[in-house]
């Protein structure tokens, strides 16, 4: 069955086949390690990682690589304003470096909670051997002719790459100075960008490098494209990220990565929407971001988020509410309540169902997929039958249904023998005529949603109502 998928390069919906027969270059741009990431973040990396399930499900092998930025990300767009990361070390009293691997591991953590499953290469941007192929990847521009230096850093002409916003159908003419908040006065238009930045004369930057140009640090657009190149290659099948990172970020990207290499950068460009929440964008500058600790205070299992982000498109903006996160709490745990009824599968491997294939391959219709799977998990199947369905398809959602069902079962089996112990030692205590204690036992058994009922033949079990 085809793979259609929608890309950001030809505004449609393209049949997906890689480069390579069996085998995808996949790069995603990974988090600024500067704080905790916010839910509108992790639902971007959750729609990665179904992307990267199912072209693994399509028979793939997947390279991927995701980037962990920890140097260079400005708090505007525009090339100005503070590293993000000097900012947070500020903030918290703490180097740079702390602060980066502090947040690498709670990303780390958010991932695993989440079923994530990261890329083994996840190169850090600061990392000597990437700033090296980030001012290689420099020097490749400059002698090509498309930098020039002003008093704060080198920056890429746009100007001189033809198809400079092309993906994002920037209006170049149009643009007004502003639009991308540039205080830079010396920058030639409003499109250009920083290539590498001049530590500032008066004070000391935690984090900073020699170069051909002086002691500095790269931009945060160059880090991205010189990762891919150096890991993936010039060419690379698929490049994802958030919508936020369309109009600038990745039309940088573009622009860099083809100047140098004269090579089409991304064949595919796919982009996840904007968590909102109360109808707003949800990000660190709004103020407003929810991390999943905020979840996990309330007492939600952070999988319940991963189904939440499941039930909308991953090109539809999803409205956060507690609500709807409680809705899908209640959805996800009669799910595992009905399988940890039924019985273990037949068959060890299961042919998909033909309709959710489909929904699953037209651009990753999740939302379709999973009333495609209500739909078998409430059929008239034999529960062996249907569980092997079932645990194929969560190949792709990623919801653990497997080991949570699992779980569940243990534990009603283990309350189970929980409450025949207490039954036999209630039976020995009635026959050594220690009323006392057997009350107290039919008391705990009680507890347990159960009574208690004497007969000539023994105790019998009923449900409590
Ligand atoms: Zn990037």
């Amino acid at each position: 069955m085809k793979l259609r998928l929608y890309n950001s390069l030809t505004h449609q919906k393209d049949i997906f086949t890689p480069r390579q027969k069996n085998k995808v270059s996949l790069y995603t741009c990974g988090p600024t390690v500067y704080n905790y990431a916010h839910l509108g973040n992790l639902r971007t990396y959750i729609f990665e990682d179904v992307l990267r399930r199912v072209l693994i499900v399509n028979g793939y092998e997947v390279d991927q690589v995701m980037n962990i930025t920890d140097v260079g990300h400005l708090t505007d767009d525009g090339d100005s304003g503070e590293d993000k990361m000097e900012k947070g070390a500020r903030r918290e009293g703490k180097t740079a470096q702390e602060i980066a691997s502090f947040y690498t591991q709670a990303f780390l953590d958010d991932a695993l909670a989440l079923n994530i499953v990261l890329p083994k290469k996840m190169p850090h941007a600061a990392d000597k051997k990437y700033i090296e192929a980030q001012i290689n990847l420099i020097k490749t521009l400059e002698q090509k002719g498309y930098t020039y230096q002003t008093s704060d850093g080198v920056y890429f002409d746009s100007t001189k790459f033809k198809d400079y916003g092309k993906m994002a159908q920037l209006d170049i003419a149009n643009l007004q100075e502003g639009a991308r908040v540039s205080k830079n006065k010396e920058k030639h238009h409003p499109t250009d960008f920083a290539l590498w930045k001049f530590s500032p004369q008066d004070k000391k930057r935690q984090m900073e490098w020699q170069s051909p140009w002086g002691i500095g640090f790269p931009g945060w657009h160059i880090e991205c494209s010189a990762m891919a190149i150096k890991e993936l290659g010039k060419t690379i099948d698929i490049h994802c990220g958030g919508i936020d990172h369309l109009p600038v970020h990745h039309t940088n990207e573009i622009a860099q990565s083809e100047a140098a290499t004269g090579k089409q950068f991304s064949r595919f460009f796919l982009h996840a929407e904007h968590l909102l929440i109360n109808e707003g964008r949800m990000g660190k500058s709004e103020g407003n971001f929810l991390t999943l600790q905020s979840l996990k205070d309330k007492k939600f299992d952070p999988l319940t988020y991963r189904y939440f982000v499941l039930g909308a498109h991953y090109r539809s903006k999803l409205n956060f509410s507690w609500e709807a996160l409680k809705n899908s709490q209640q959805a996800y745990d009669k799910l595992i309540s009905n399988l940890a009824g039924w019985e273990t599968p037949t068959m060890e491997n299961q042919d998909y169902d033909e309709r959710f294939l489909a929904a699953v391959n037209d651009d990753l219709n999740m939302p379709k997929a999973l009333a495609i799977f209500w739909d078998i998990v409430k059929t008239n199947l034999t529960s062996a039958q249907k569980m092997a369905q079932v645990f194929a398809m969560d190949k792709i959602f990623g919801l653990s249904l497997q080991e949570k069902s699992q779980q569940l079962k243990t534990k009603i089996g283990q309350a189970q023998e929980e409450i025949r112990a207490l039954l036999q030692e209630r039976e020995t205590a009635r026959q050594m005529k220690n009323f006392q204690r057997a009350d107290e036992i039919r008391f705990q058994i009680e507890k347990r949603g159960l009574l208690v009922e004497d007969t000539k033949e023994g105790s019998l079990l009923k449900i409590k109502d």
